[in-house]
């Protein structure tokens, strides 16, 4: 069957969606060309200042996952264990994230979330992902998601991502730079190489202590020789040991990297982070295509 979406890009989904109003309209296909006809020719105007473009099959499936578990990891994260519909099976590779959509008040809301760890329960025919989510209580999505309880649904995509970081992660030498729930695509990579008697070197950044993730979590012990962490606050006035301080910046990765030859970097955070740590990684004669962002 060929499904196929037309995407309105306007500058904001409010553009959209006045385009689209409360119209009804049909669509056709016939000799390879598709027609769309509204019930009013009002809705046309304006319609050759938006942009337009067809896919095919871009849009993921979603399935409605059941939590299972949720367990409170600090002072705004959760772990939320989800176990897939029957007969929904779904691998996640490595590095790719899935989306989570949520209904308020009959607006649909929806975000992606990487899950830390992703199973097949080949005996039972599902799925068990766990996420670590980060509340913001001035969020959009977040203050719904806190709100959903232990057996109630959250509806989840298929699995998401551009890049090939499998085969990335295989790379000899690997360091990551995540900042808060930036976290979570580095997880899975850093057990996967772990496995595979490959070092990587975490750069971890938080406000404060009391912003980290313990390491249980990722069943792998930062004491370890083939883990290197480094984590760096922002808002501590101290620090002690192997903590760094501030923020990333090019003096902070040279005086703690031997080398920046041959190695992938990873990125993950918040936009300005990712800004931030590209740009130091380029100072530091890094080459752009070395650097592999998850957004
Ligand atoms: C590929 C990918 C994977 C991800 N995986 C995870 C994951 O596993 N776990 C996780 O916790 N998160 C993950 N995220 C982040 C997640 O998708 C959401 O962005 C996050 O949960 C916040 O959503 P929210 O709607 O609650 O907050 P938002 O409404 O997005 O706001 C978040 C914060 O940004 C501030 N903010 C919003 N807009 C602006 C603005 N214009 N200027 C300045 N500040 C602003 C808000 O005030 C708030 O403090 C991932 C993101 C990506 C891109």
């Amino acid at each position: 069957m060929f499904k196929s979406i037309l995407y309105l890009i306007g500058k904001t989904e409010k553009n959209n969606l006045n385009f689209l109003g409360k119209h009804k309209f049909e669509v056709n296909f016939s000799n390879n060309n598709l027609q769309i006809t509204f019930d009013s020719p009002k809705v046309l105007i304006g319609c050759d200042k938006i942009p337009s473009k067809i896919a095919r099959d871009p849009a993921p499936s979603f399935y409605k996952y059941r939590i299972e578990k949720i367990d409170k990891i600090n002072h705004d994260c959760f772990l939320y264990r989800l176990v897939s519909p029957d007969g929904i099976y779904c691998p996640i590779p490595l590095g790719h994230h899935v989306i989570a959509r949520l209904t308020k008040k009959g607006n649909v809301l929806t975000r992606p979330y990487t899950p830390i760890s992703a199973k097949c329960l080949a005996n039972i025919g599902k799925s068990r992902l766990e996420f670590l989510i980060k509340i913001y209580q001035d969020g959009i999505f977040t203050p719904e998601l806190v709100k959903l309880q232990e057996g109630d649904v959250l509806e989840l995509s298929e699995p998401n991502n551009r890049v090939n970081i499998e085969k990335l992660s295989d790379e000899s030498n690997v360091v990551m730079l995540a900042a808060g729930s930036g976290i979570t695509p580095m997880v899975r990579i850093l057990q996967h190489r772990h496995a595979q008697k490959r070092q990587s070197t975490l750069f971890f950044f938080n406000r404060k202590r009391i912003d980290l993730i313990g390491e249980a979590l990722f069943n792998l012990s930062f004491d370890d020789t083939l883990l290197v962490v480094k984590n760096v606050f922002s808002d501590e006035q101290d620090v002690s040991g192997d903590e760094l301080r501030g923020r990333v910046r090019k003096e902070l990765l040279e005086e703690n990297l031997s080398t920046f030859k041959d190695t992938q970097f990873f990125v993950c955070g918040p936009e300005g982070f990712n800004i931030a740590a590209v740009k130091s990684l380029e100072e530091c004669g890094v080459d752009r295509k070395h650097i592999h962002i998850f957004c």
